[in-house]
């Protein structure tokens, strides 16, 4: 039997080795390539709701004011704990017990020892491919800003 192949990987940026996350622990990534890490997704940046009566957590379509729904990146990234007190900043340390990740999230998937998938920009190059063949939501989000939390919850009452 043949060894399973892994895809190439025509994605890694200028100054980054290719199929760093394979070989390196998170700890010990450069601030270069942990950023790059993030695939861009912005689910993170989706508010979740919780169920009262459960505890459980479900994301909503409802995005931070401050994600781009175009980009899908954050306007003001590097303000953002400042502009948002519960913005969490995702670290090798907490990365584990961040069970609201989504599952696609590339550092939950380093972090637990899985590789990239195949539409991640430093896999297959093309930054646009997570919201043309990934978990992306744009184009069906809304910012918190456009919505009326009273009347939701009166909805969801009725
Ligand atoms: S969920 Fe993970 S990969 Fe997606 S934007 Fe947030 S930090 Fe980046």
């Amino acid at each position: 039997m043949s060894p399973k192949r892994r895809p190439r990987l025509p994605g890694t940026p200028a100054g980054l080795e290719p199929g760093f996350w394979r070989t390196k622990p998170l700890e010990a990534m450069s601030p270069e390539e942990w950023e790059a890490l993030c695939d861009g997704c912005g689910l993170c940046c989706q508010i979740r709701v919780e169920d009262p009566d459960t505890g459980e957590t479900a994301l909503s379509d409802v995005a931070c004011r401050f994600l781009d729904l175009c980009s899908h990146r954050c306007r003001d990234y590097a303000n953002r704990h400042r502009n948002v007190s519960d913005c969490v900043a995702i670290t090798p340390a907490n990365v584990r017990d961040l069970h609201w990740l989504p599952h696609s999230c590339a550092y939950r998937l380093v972090a637990f020892g899985f590789d990239l998938p195949a539409w991640h920009h430093l896999v297959c190059g093309d930054p646009e491919a997570v919201h043309t063949r990934g978990p992306s939501m744009r184009g069906e989000l809304v910012s918190e800003d456009e919505v009326d939390w009273a009347e939701e919850a009166l909805g969801e009452e009725c």
